[in-house]
């Protein structure tokens, strides 16, 4: 391996450290991989919704190019395509959220959306009002049959843009999300590759192509295309690509566009140009008309040789969206200016939040029942280890089992200490004991379960009936975080009918039995179901005939908490 490195262990924040101090409108918070704006205490005066994105490093200028008045308020960066820690993700909510909210722009990887997803639970908890737009720009793959649906690339930078002005503009942040689905929804990207790249810490390039080969529609991380061809000329590739992303948004003679041609690492600017030339003669000949045409290197894999194309359908607000001024060097290297404010900063500590953490917080009384169906669920799932590990070893990767009987027993261990607090102070502390002690996909979920039920609830709780809201408020949560629905073979599949049998129910304690026989028999058609979600989608029709351990654990620890209830 070639590079300019001094170690592969800090290449992220070496990176970032020199960006930053080369701008004097950027800052590193301190402590962390992540690039705020400067004048980031100004603006928190300043009443406006902020914006937060980010992912793994290796797409250079994204995601910190972007942070800048007018665009991102902050970039969360993890390592080399990897998704940045929860709580990472929470430092950085923390670092620019105010009660204007923030939006978070992710682009849809799993493990970005569970990260940034989790992290908006524990903001929102502490009174930050949190969005989140997912980006699913890329067009290569379509939308059907796909595990984890379609992945965000290079257009992404265009909903920074116009997201980023709506917030300046001085918009709310519900009509500022909104904004930016609004651009998602028009978005299409596709890209090509000629190279692969080499992530420092492997040393090796992420995967094989010869000489003459090109990979057509492969992601931003060298992730498999739709297909492998050999080289044509620029104006054949351009015209594949234009075609596939005109099918997708459905694009027709007289429709008005954006384009963004896209480096994604070391194409020739020369070559770049000529693709530019093909791009924007493609969508002529098409009849589209091109209102805004943006060339150069807006997010990239590494050093991977080859173009992405996107095409965004425009409309007067869009444009002025675009046009809006911003000093975010990323898209000034390639676009309009203004002039930057004066260095006010080179590094800013995270503000301590107001509100008072789960620890200090909600001091009152859980009643004992409450506590009681805690320990049932946690003595269940620990009976139940054994079963469940053998069950994921047969459709994953066997690790259930251990996992959810970690969780257990650290909240048994804190048990004691819960009956003096509020339900939704417990809540919140089984939340973070889970986030802590508890890995897999799993971990974040349950985290987000618990953390989506402490916020239905007030501290000054008393009635069963908001128990039944806190669950289904904690089931919504899996799901947004998770994006499974039913019928994907997850513990969504167990989760959604106890929802559904507990609003039906005439009493908190009959909905609570309603609830397991419900997840015991939705856990049960798991087995019948092609996955979808999670590691089991890899395996496809091998593993019918199995239930989902995921839903099976619901079933158990629901039942246990039935069980306890009725026998009061
Ligand atoms: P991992 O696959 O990371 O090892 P675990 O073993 O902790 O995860 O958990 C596996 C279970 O997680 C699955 O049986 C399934 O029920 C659940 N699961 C996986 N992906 C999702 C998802 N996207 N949404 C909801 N549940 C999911
Ligand atoms: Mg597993």
């Amino acid at each position: 391996m070639k590079k300019l490195v001094n170690d592969v262990l800090n290449v992220v924040p070496e990176s970032l450290e020199g960006f930053a101090r080369l701008h004097p409108t950027l800052a590193i918070l301190d402590g962390h991989t992540t690039v705020v704006r400067a004048d980031v205490a100004a603006f928190r005066a300043s009443g406006k919704v902020a914006i937060l994105s980010g992912g793994g490093a290796g797409h250079e200028p994204a995601h910190a190019g972007y942070v800048g008045q007018g665009m991102l308020t902050a970039a969360v960066s993890g390592d080399v395509f990897a998704s940045p820690s929860t709580d990472a993700v929470h430092a950085a909510l923390k670092a620019v959220g105010t009660p204007a909210g923030v939006l978070m722009i992710v682009k849809n990887y799993t493990g970005d959306r569970i990260n940034f997803g989790l992290a908006a639970e524990m903001a929102r908890a502490e009174g930050i009002p949190v969005e989140t737009v997912v980006v699913d720009d890329d067009a290569a793959l379509g939308s059907a049959e796909m595990t984890a649906g379609r992945r965000g690339i290079a257009g992404t930078v265009l909903v920074h843009k116009i997201a980023g002005a709506a917030a300046e503009a001085g918009m709310p942040l519900p009509e500022v999300a909104e904004k930016a689905r609004q651009a998602v929804s028009r978005l299409s990207s596709m890209g090509v590759a000629l190279t692969p790249c080499v992530v420092p810490a492997a040393g090796s390039a992420n995967f094989e192509i010869g000489p003459d080969e090109i990979e057509f529609g492969l992601g931003i991380h060298g992730e498999a295309g739709v297909s492998r061809q050999v080289i044509a000329s620029s104006r054949v590739i351009v015209g594949a690509l234009i075609e596939k992303i005109v099918a997708d948004k459905g694009l027709v003679s007289g429709d008005r566009v954006v384009l963004l041609v896209n480096n994604l690492g070391s194409t020739p600017t020369m070559e770049l140009n000529i693709v530019a030339r093909d791009t924007l003669e493609s969508l002529a000949d098409r009849g589209i008309a091109i209102d805004r045409a943006y060339c150069g290197t807006f997010l990239t894999a590494i050093e991977m040789a080859g173009i992405s194309l996107s095409v965004l359908k425009s409309d007067a607000a869009t444009l002025a969206a675009l046009d809006a001024g911003t000093v975010a060097p990323g898209w000034l290297a390639n676009g309009s200016t203004i002039a930057p404010p004066a260095r006010s900063a080179a590094r800013i500590a995270i503000p301590p939040t107001s509100k008072k953490t789960a620890e200090e917080d909600g001091t009152g009384s859980a009643p004992p029942a409450f506590l009681d169906a805690i320990r049932a669920a946690c003595e269940a799932l620990i009976a139940a280890e054994d079963a469940l590990t053998a069950m994921d070893q047969k459709v994953g990767d066997g690790d259930i089992g251990r996992s959810l009987a970690q969780g257990a027993e650290q909240i048994l261990k804190s048990l004691e200490g819960f009956a003096k607090r509020s339900p939704k102070a417990v809540l919140m502390a089984i939340s973070e004991i889970v986030r802590r002690s508890v890995g897999g996909t799993s971990g974040p979920l349950y985290a987000a379960f618990a953390l989506g039920a402490a916020n239905a609830l007030t501290d000054d709780f008393c009635a069963s009936e908001q128990l039944s809201a806190a669950f289904e408020n904690g089931v919504r949560s899996v799901s947004a975080l998770g994006g499974a629905q039913e019928g994907d073979r997850t513990m969504v599949d167990a989760l959604v009918p106890a929802v559904r049998a507990i609003r039906a129910a005439s009493s908190a304690p009959a909905g609570l039995l309603a609830a397991a026989v419900a997840a015991r028999r939705g856990a049960a058609a798991t087995a019948h179901m092609a996955p979808r979600r999670g590691r089991s989608s890899y395996l496809g029709a091998r593993v019918l005939g199995h239930v989902d351990p995921g839903a099976e654990a619901v079933a158990i620890w629901l039942a246990a908490v039935a069980g306890q209830t009725s026998a009061e």
